[in-house]
């Protein structure tokens, strides 16, 4: 089984790439912000819940996410494998996902990271307002977004790296090319 971390700042291309990611090894894709997107549109409790957070940029309180992660886990009778986009956001998740793992006899085989930039984070996200109108890509938001990536989540890249799953791939580039890097360090 193969269950691979994708994680980076907003606008790194998580989304794009795990879906490719997902179709050519045969994974699972979960995304934990579509999973909230969705949840906010059907208005269910746990929508309404997550949206005064999504809405300033600010990550969804750590204990709602590992039963929402192990559900949409146990909706797969014997996958090959997942890739988790956006999940984990915090060291506490890791640390839940590492023992969640163990109990659906899984292990993270990598973790990768999508590197870009600050300057062209906020240009991509600032197209992508204009082209999808999502609500959390305004300047002030995506300002918040990457001060939360940088406090919350980066942290993730030294707790992975001492397990010597870590590995980081440039994210600026074309697609595809960004593709390829990140195959071959998944197949290395
Ligand atoms: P994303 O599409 O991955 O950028 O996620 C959109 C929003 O959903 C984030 O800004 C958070 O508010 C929330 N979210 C998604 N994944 C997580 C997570 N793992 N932990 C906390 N909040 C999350």
């Amino acid at each position: 089984m193969m269950n691979i971390i994708l994680f980076g700042p907003p606008g790194s291309g998580k989304g794009t790439q795990s879906i490719k990611v997902a179709e050519k090894y045969g994974l699972v894709h979960i995304s934990t912000g579509d999973i909230f997107r969705r949840e906010l549109k059907e208005k269910t409790p746990l929508g309404i819940k997550a949206q005064g957070y999504m809405e300033k940029g600010e990550l969804v309180p750590d204990e709602l996410l590992i039963d929402i992660l192990r559900s949409e886990m146990e909706k797969h009778v014997n996958p090959e494998g997942f890739i988790f986009d956006g999940f984990p956001r915090t060291i506490p998740q890791a640390e839940d996902l590492d023992k969640l793992m163990p109990e659906l006899h899984a292990e993270i085989t990598n973790v990768l990271a999508l590197e870009v930039n600050d300057q062209e984070v906020i240009s991509r996200l600032l197209k992508r307002a204009e082209l999808e109108g999502r609500s959390d890509d305004n300047e002030e938001v995506i300002s918040n977004r990457l001060n939360v990536y940088k406090t919350q989540t980066r942290p993730l890249i030294n707790y992975y790296d001492e397990k010597g799953l870590f590995a980081g791939i440039n994210g600026v580039g074309s697609i595809e090319d960004i593709f390829t890097n990140l195959c071959n360090v998944i197949e290395a």
